[in-house]
């Protein structure tokens, strides 16, 4: 951090337990959705994404191709109170405020959204937070092309949404480092899955590989997802062997684990199931598997699982 960010009144607490996750307890809050309808954010309701009315002006022609990447509301619409957190919280904060750290400010951005929700713990506020990625959002590029390397962007939003949402803090999320429109939706609701805050498509793990990986786990990994990847909020676990992959399958509903050389052993949860099932069949079991406990659904043929989001 810089001399000058530092130059302002430390907070008199954490406003989150470093050594244990818990979300940051938070007002229930109605704002105004796409096309008028209310949608919920704060207290138990799932993280939100949000859009710049810019941002959805671009989208505005196809968001009813969006699928699963619809925003759920324009930012603009929104009671939006934007704060410097260096500075004493302003009077009269409205309880059912959404409340950010204003754009431009000269403090790193994990840094500056700690330190709002400390100064909203100090005045006993638990107005919903709204994340951003980056407090410089990128300017529309006039060539048509993204001024920043796409990888850049995703690493720098991943990781600061991705910290402020394992802290606990966050209702809604706001990529602006990315200019593209429909590339800020993706990112947005990648890093919610991957974070766990928000599971819309069906999860994966897989190991590294190893000298162990009794099976060709690429094209293993690629042909199981070409028949469960339209099972949101499944999470299926593709591991090469039992000697270690069983312990590293973590909160997986499902797995599919090498067992021996050309057979595969399948786990609900932590528990093994089926052994020693030859390879050619062992992703037709899986699924069989799945429909038995009752988390398949069959995939809607007009509906592709990820839909184009080319700017
Ligand atoms: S799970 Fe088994 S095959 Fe996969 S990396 Fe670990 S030891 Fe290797």
């Amino acid at each position: 951090m810089s001399a000058e960010a530092a130059d302002f009144p430390t907070p008199s607490c954490l406003p989150f337990d470093p050594f244990a996750y818990a979300r940051r307890k938070s007002t229930r809050l109605e704002v105004t959705g796409l096309n008028g309808r209310p949608v919920a954010l704060g207290g138990d309701e799932a993280i939100k994404v949000a859009v710049t009315r810019a941002t959805f002006d671009r989208l505005a022609h196809k968001i009813d191709r969006l699928g699963d990447f619809k925003p759920d509301f324009v930012v603009d619409d929104s009671p939006l109170v934007a704060v410097d957190p260096r500075e004493p919280l302003p009077a009269g904060l409205p309880p059912d405020a959404l409340v950010t750290v204003g754009d431009g400010l000269d403090l790193p951005v994990i840094t500056a959204f700690r330190l709002l929700a400390a100064r909203l713990a100090e005045a006993g506020s638990s107005a919903p937070l709204l994340l951003k990625d980056t407090l410089h959002p990128a300017a529309p590029d006039p060539g048509g092309s993204s001024p920043t390397p796409f990888l850049d962007t995703l690493l720098s939003s991943s990781t600061t949404l991705g910290s402020l949402i394992c802290d606990g803090l966050g209702d809604a999320i706001l990529v602006q480092g990315e200019e593209a429109p429909g590339q800020s939706l993706r990112l947005a609701f990648n890093i919610l899955q991957a974070s766990g805050a928000r599971i819309f498509k069906t999860d994966y793990v897989a190991c590294p590989s190893c000298g162990r990986t009794l099976f060709n786990l690429q094209e293993t990994t690629a042909r199981i997802k070409a028949a469960t990847v339209h099972l949101k909020g499944v999470k299926i676990a593709i591991m090469g062997c039992i000697v270690n992959g069983p312990g590293e399958m973590a909160d997986a509903d499902f797995g599919y684990v090498g067992g021996a050389p050309g057979k595969i052993n399948l786990y609900v949860g932590k528990q093994a199931v089926k052994f020693n099932i030859p390879e050619a069949e062992a992703v037709s079991r899986l699924v069989d598997l799945i429909k038995e406990h009752g988390r398949w659904v069959e995939p809607d043929p007009g509906t592709p699982a990820t839909p184009a989001l080319s700017d």
